[in-house]
């Protein structure tokens, strides 16, 4: 196994039967050299199915980053059917700072796809990975999770829809085994790998985990066996997925730019948990000012499950503090 520079990356004409990793040149750095993505793939005899895992679109989410290479050491290309493609840090300017957004142009990757060849360098990432490797793919997995500023349980989230995509996506859902499922009704919200991903029929899942700066190691493992469950559903691989019990199956927008916000500065404190179900009217937490007094009630107006909690106490006025989803079954 060698570690290859791949200037102009074709998936149709990768070497069959290999293990290879890799770099993929994506754009001039000022300081010279090049803006590189770490890549990662096995192929089998035939091209097809092509499944993608990507990770780190936000650069402080690490359990992808971690179950990526777990998955390529435990495939051999003669047992494979088909083509893996992963890139284990899709935002490789915001890892390198560890933060969720590039801090060179400020911009979100999971908020700018399908990107633009001429833009700054979050589009041009985002513009790559659609040319490259999410427009030939047949199945896409995006492995995201809370990252440091939000808390959110292990799932694994799919696009809720009655066409034949949205049906092979809640199949793969099931059987990547996670014991939360989450289903994101259409429209998909611009800009995600998802939303592309569905305009172009390809059907798509993502990972959420608690996260917090750092990966759990159940959460690398439940990643790194959920993408080698959907392997074998797939038929790129043989046996059958090893399956945890659905806990909970919901149904929501997964849009977390539209929860319930702060109107003021101060320290948030929450009352609920991951996973408790909240009715109308019930208080989920407070903001104080420094001196301990209550400057705001945080007050549900739906019911339904915490889906996704704020990590970071101190808040600034906007701040996402919680959103809420719903039960499907
Ligand atoms: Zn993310």
């Amino acid at each position: 196994m060698s570690t290859t520079h791949l200037k102009d990356l074709n998936i149709s004409r990768l070497p069959r039967n290999t293990k290879e990793t890799g770099w993929l040149e994506v754009t001039p750095r000022a300081n010279g050299g090049h803006w590189k993505l770490p890549f990662l793939y096995v192929t089998g005899s035939t091209i097809s199915p092509i499944l993608l895992v990507m990770a780190a679109v936000h650069g402080d989410e690490y359990e992808g980053v971690e179950a990526i290479p777990r998955i390529f050491h435990k495939l051999t290309p003669k047992h494979l059917n088909g083509t893996l493609l992963m890139v284990p840090i899709c935002n490789v300017p915001a890892y390198g700072t560890a933060t969720r957004n590039s801090t060179i142009d400020g911009k979100n990757l999971a908020r700018v796809f399908p990107g633009n060849a001429h833009g700054t360098i979050t589009e041009q990432i985002a513009y790559f990975l659609t040319e490259k490797l999410l427009k030939p793919a047949d199945f896409l997995i995006d492995l995201h999770s809370g990252g440091i500023a939000a808390s959110i349980p292990t799932l694994i989230g799919y696009i809720h829809s009655d066409d034949e995509r949205g049906k092979r996506a809640l199949a793969g859902a099931k059987a990547f085994g996670a014991s939360v499922i989450w289903g994101h009704p259409l429209p998909v919200p611009p800009g995600r790998s998802l939303t592309i991903a569905t305009d172009l029929g390809i059907p798509a899942l993502y990972t959420e985990a608690p996260g917090g700066g750092f990966a759990r190691l159940e959460d690398v493992k439940c990643f790194t066996t959920g993408v080698l469950n959907v392997m074998k559903h797939l038929n790129m691989t043989r046996g059958n997925p090893k399956l945890q019990p659905v806990k909970h199956h919901l149904l929501g927008d997964g849009n977390l730019d539209d929860v319930i916000t702060t109107p003021v500065a101060g320290y948030f404190r929450t009352e609920v948990d991951l996973l408790e179900d909240v009715n109308v009217g019930q208080q989920l937490g407070t903001i104080c000012n420094v001196f301990g007094d209550v400057l705001v009630k945080i007050i549900t107006e739906q019911a339904g499950v915490v889906i996704m909690q704020r990590r970071i106490h101190r808040v600034h006025p906007g701040d996402s503090l919680i959103q809420i989803t719903q039960r499907l079954e």
